[in-house]
């Protein structure tokens, strides 16, 4: 079996950079990626807009042209695809890592479609298949959606969305425009200082107006098929209409891989160990990329502030 120089585990902005670095020092990669290439932008909601510039979002220099200031998913899909297709990429898609184990000093990969064997593996898998559940009842019938793609299903519904996060105000936004009904119920007390300093304006002045019911301090207790009950800001249980709860909770990396795979994992947020300048684990030769690196704190880094684990992983893997 021919063993691979590196084996890129996930196709991301930051797995497709860490395979143009690969290539561009001659080294014998390959790419992993269980969906299509940049499967979690494929899965974003269809209207977003990146709070980057287009600029910060590329990766080798290569330049990603909008006409807006800030990109969408679709340019977003256009730039890092069009770099795989036109860069000639090394990648197997619609495969599925499952385990990556280490004999001697070579990895052995298996996948939902065979096995691999490579001097270095690189997990950048991000964090955006699994839902942060808020593990309460009824948070599994099918009107609880923890993925929000686009606003015209929800048209004159009675829409509870959770969160104040980026993805839980454009859900909010995007839906009362439509027509929904929404109300948002907020554990803090105020809309998230992290949410796009040209849409929190927006929110706050819909909810100061009463268009956008919120109730901050509160916390949603239980979903029911056309009720939800929740615990207000005076600590009192409130039971509402509702049709469809759009739980924007966050996700979170798979723990379990990262885990399985060897790597330590610290602290409340589970960081994964790794060294902040190679990126390598505690596992020699096994490396970190992208926002995986976050544990559960995924707010802390993202395209922009992760290109940069390509070069530094290579680097490392080329002077050792
Ligand atoms: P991902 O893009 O998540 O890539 C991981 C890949 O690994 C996926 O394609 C997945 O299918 C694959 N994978 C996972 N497990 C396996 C497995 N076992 N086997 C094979 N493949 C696997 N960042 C910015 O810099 N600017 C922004 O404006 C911005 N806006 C954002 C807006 C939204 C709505 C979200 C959710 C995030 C945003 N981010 C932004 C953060 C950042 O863009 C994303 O998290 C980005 O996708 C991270 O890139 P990544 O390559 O690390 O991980």
């Amino acid at each position: 079996m021919e063993i691979l120089d590196i084996l890129i585990i996930g196709a991301g902005p930051i797995g497709l950079n860490c395979a143009l670095e690969a290539k561009k020092n001659n080294l014998n990669y390959l790419i992993i990626e269980k969906g299509t290439i940049v499967n979690s932008l494929y899965n974003y909601p269809l209207y977003m807009k990146f709070f980057s510039t287009a600029d910060k979002l590329e990766i080798a220099e290569i330049p990603f042209i909008s006409a807006a200031p800030k990109p969408g998913r679709q340019e977003a899909l256009e730039y890092y695809q069009g770099i795989a297709r036109q860069k000639n990429i090394n990648i197997h898609l619609y495969e599925k890592v499952l385990k990556v184990s280490k004999n001697g000093k070579i990895f052995e990969i298996e996948t939902s479609k065979s096995k691999y064997t490579a001097k270095n593996v690189i997990i950048s898998t991000g964090f955006y298949d699994i839902p942060n559940l808020m593990n309460i009842p009824g948070e599994n019938l099918e009107k609880v959606k923890h993925y929000y793609t686009e606003p015209y299903p929800y048209a004159k519904q009675k829409i509870v969305v959770i969160g104040s996060s980026n993805s839980s105000v454009d859900a909010a936004l995007e839906t009362y425009r439509k027509g929904a009904e929404v109300t948002m119920i907020i554990r803090n007390s105020e809309i998230s200082e992290n949410v796009k300093y040209w849409v929190k304006p927006d929110i706050e002045n819909r909810i100061a107006e009463g268009s956008i019911k919120a109730h901050f301090n509160a916390e949603l207790i239980e979903i029911k098929e056309k009720t939800v009950i929740f615990k207000d800001k005076k600590g009192e249980i409130q039971e509402i209409e509702n049709d469809f709860v759009l739980a924007m909770t966050g996700y979170l990396p798979d723990f379990d891989f990262l885990k399985n795979s060897g790597i330590d994992l610290q602290g409340e947020c589970l960081n994964p160990i790794y060294n902040h300048e190679t990126m390598e684990t505690n596992i020699e030769n096994l490396y970190l990329a992208g926002v995986v690196c976050g544990g559960k704190d995924t707010h802390l880094w993202f395209i922009e502030n992760s290109r940069i684990h390509a070069e530094m992983i290579i680097r490392n893997i080329l002077s050792t």
